[in-house]
């Protein structure tokens, strides 16, 4: 299937005489005949569900519909993008591991990484992701066991170079972890350039609608974890609390990782997505193929609007042939990069606030990346944890103004960016 019949079709063939769409399983738990059966569940011995804390028949059939999009093994879905990115780290490095990251990552995980996860004793380098590739050889330690990146990084747009930080991590024999929720399966799989592991934020395009949080980690299902059993016990040695069962042994590369995420992680966090969560999440991604073309059309436009504006001290769009990154996001990304757009007002802070106050159809929101047309100061909201030099090793200017263009008419959204420049 293509990645339009995919949206569509993938993840749920009904049987004769069962509902079109995915029925919600609104329930907490699942019924058997036998003691003996529902023990075999326990053990991993057979397929099914017995709580929905673990699994749920309504989120796997949406994590297989990504599953496709993204070209993976096997796939689930997570309460947010914060807990699939927490999760996919955590499932392969231990307190006293090191994880080496690309600096320009959204600031929740910036975050959650830096702090949070430092707190569980996990280490992390943060690079460039334009840094030379002897510097990030540099950086990898006999404890690293995985590598993190952003397709498209949230807000700085930089473009991850997919393909060399992959080949550098599986010269260290690590995985690459790529955060794709920017660029969504439409429109790069990095899967095809030889990361490991995806994960998203469902929140934004996926779900496209304002809707509901969620998030989703996909294996590709070719890292042979055996291969480098010293590094990943984890996934190489019995795990005492599933009766001594060997996840990359019993479940192979294909469906080893994404066992053990469920099978320990989601048992003892429960950072489960709500199976109506799910329904919604599966009507946002139905469309992902008509909206995101739409998104990309608008943000160029928008673009080269700014690019031409001259209260706009300077435009980050990485299809814009004059950006940074354009190159790069053709190699990626060639029928499109995303709907945001970042750029600066001259006057700094006071003329942006003055801006944001005067638009009437591009809403003020911490959100990005859905239908609605929005927009955020992030160095005033989302990264106001960093001070000035994190901000800008992170790759947002203290004046970035992040607008997220959505899929209303372009002729409204270029007015009403046009009316709140003529009133400051
Ligand atoms: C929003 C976002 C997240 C966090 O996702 P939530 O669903 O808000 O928890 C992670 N990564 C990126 C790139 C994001 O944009």
């Amino acid at each position: 299937m293509k990645q339009a019949t995919k949206c569509i079709q993938a993840g749920y063939t009904p049987k004769n005489g069962e509902s079109r769409m995915i029925p919600i399983v609104q329930s907490t738990t699942f019924k058997y005949d036998t003691s003996e059966d529902m023990g075999k569940l326990f053990d991993l011995e057979a397929e099914g569900y017995f709580y929905t804390r673990l699994q749920n028949p309504t989120n796997d059939y949406v994590a297989n519909k990504i599953c496709a999009l993204e070209k993976g093994s096997a796939a689930m879905l997570t309460s947010s993008g914060q807990a699939a990115n927490f999760y996919s780290i955590f499932n392969i490095a231990n307190n006293g591991d090191h994880v080496i990251c690309s600096s320009t990552i959204y600031g929740g995980t910036y975050n959650l990484f830096n702090v949070t996860m430092r707190k569980m004793g996990i280490d992390f380098t943060f690079l460039s992701p334009d840094c030379s590739m002897e510097e990030l050889e540099a950086a990898f330690k006999p404890n690293t066991k995985c590598v993190f990146g952003e397709t498209i990084a949230n807000p700085a747009l930089i473009v991850f170079d997919i393909e060399a930080w992959a080949n550098k991590a599986h010269e260290h024999g690590v995985p690459l972890i790529v955060d794709n929720t920017f660029a969504t399966p439409i429109n790069c799989r990095p899967i095809e350039w030889g990361c490991d592991i995806v994960t998203h934020s469902t929140t934004k395009y996926m779900d496209g609608h304002d809707a509901t949080v969620g998030g989703c980690i996909v294996d590709a299902g070719k890292f042979d974890w055996m291969k480098y059993a010293d590094k990943f016990p984890g996934l190489t040695t019995p795990d005492d609390s599933y009766h001594g069962i060997t996840y990359a042994e019993k479940f192979g590369k294909e469906g080893a990782f994404i066992t053990k995420c469920t099978a320990q992680l989601m048992r003892d966090f429960g950072s489960i997505q709500a199976p109506m969560n799910a329904y919604l999440l599966n009507l946002g991604l139905e469309s992902l193929h008509v909206r995101m073309p739409r998104h990309c059309e608008n943000a160029l436009k928008v673009a080269q609007y700014l690019e031409s504006n001259d209260k706009v001290a300077w435009v980050n769009y990485p299809s814009l042939p004059s950006n940074k990154y354009y190159d790069r996001a053709k190699k990626y990304m060639p029928d499109g990069t995303c709907g945001v757009v970042s750029f600066g007002i001259k006057g700094g802070r006071q003329k942006a606030e003055a801006f944001m106050s005067n638009l009437k159809i591009a809403m003020i929101a911490t959100h990005v990346a859905d239908a609605h047309t929005c927009v955020l100061h992030p160095a005033s909201s989302t990264h106001r944890q960093m001070n000035d030099e994190e901000l800008i090793a992170g790759g947002v200017e203290p004046d970035l103004i992040r607008l997220s263009v959505g899929i209303e008419d372009i002729e409204d959204i270029l007015f009403d960016l046009q009316q709140a420049f003529d009133n400051i």
